[in-house]
């Protein structure tokens, strides 16, 4: 399953895969995170625990879970305190 079907339609992934990335507006870093979140390519905990680039696979916002892409965008409390500040969430 692709993490990010989660969060989207696959309408909506359609529509997104269509925008050439030049066209994402804002900084690079966060150009690069949106690219890598759409590409499902975030290097969370869970994935560096898999590399063995890491010897924990939890979160290092909250110390909770295992660091998933769901977690890391959705799920941890730490990281929705962020989205809410951003984004009035
Ligand atoms: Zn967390």
């Amino acid at each position: 399953m692709n993490s990010i079907n989660v969060f989207l339609s696959e309408t909506s992934l359609q529509h997104v895969a269509a925008i050439h990335p030049p066209s994402i507006g804002g900084p690079e870093k966060v150009k690069s995170f949106i690219l890598l979140v759409l590409q499902g390519a975030l290097l969370t905990n869970e994935r560096r625990m898999q590399r063995k680039m890491t010897d924990t696979d939890e979160c290092g916002l909250c110390g909770n879970d295992n660091e998933t892409l769901e977690h890391a965008l959705r799920d941890c409390v730490l990281a929705n305190l962020v989205w809410k500040g951003v984004f009035g969430l």
